[in-house]
């Protein structure tokens, strides 16, 4: 009988722990604050000349390449950066205008009144792109992650008075897969456009 007890007891801690856990990321939802992490937390390098615009519209990509959560997101950014500028694209800096890693920390891309660069068909002036670094094709998109994407939405919203509704996927403009299977259903299912709207009204 003693270990059914000890068994009970384990259990009802490990519930309890579960529970707080859980509740613990949706306070860290509702809780307004955001930290950007500046573009020199990636020692970003200048960009070249670009073509300025508004943000109107809000559209969220993935970056398409599997991250492992051992990897320095920094590092990968200022790669991808240089991979961007360099021969094959000729952008003039990282296409994105923020980037958050699979632990939620959110990080300045390029100007935000620059507009973005892409390899598909879509036009992305007046597009806000919001990239969460992984590739959700493949890999399960982190409760954390999400949450960051959420609240940095929510942030643009507010700063740049951009409509919720007009919160969108790549796919929903261009033939590609991005934001991924494991992604895209928030966007499709309304479930990122309601979440901000109530961090708003906030
Ligand atoms: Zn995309």
């Amino acid at each position: 009988m003693k270990i059914f007890k000890l068994l009970f007891v384990f259990l009802f801690i490990s519930l309890t722990f579960l529970s707080c856990s859980s509740s613990g990321k949706i306070l860290n939802l509702s809780d307004p604050d955001i930290k950007i992490l500046p573009r020199k937390s990636w020692k970003a390098d200048d960009p070249k000349p670009f073509a300025t615009h508004l943000p109107e519209r809000i559209t969220i990509h993935h970056e398409g390449e599997y991250l492992d959560p051992k990897e320095n997101a920094a590092d990968k950014i200022k790669r991808t950066q240089v991979w961007c500028m360099g021969p094959d694209r000729n952008w003039s800096d990282i296409p994105y205008h923020f980037l958050i890693d699979l632990e939620g920390n959110i990080y300045e891309g390029r100007n935000v009144f620059t507009a973005g660069e892409t390899n598909t068909t879509y036009d992305p002036s007046g597009h806000l792109l919001l990239t969460c670094m992984g590739n959700f094709e493949e890999q399960e998109l982190p409760e954390v992650q999400l949450n960051a994407l959420i609240k940095l939405a929510a942030y643009c919203c507010k700063k740049y008075q951009i409509e919720p509704e007009t919160i969108k996927g790549h796919k929903d403009y261009a033939e590609t897969l991005c934001p991924g299977k494991n992604l895209y259903p928030f966007i499709q299912d309304g479930y990122i456009i309601n979440k901000v709207k109530e961090l708003i009204k906030k």
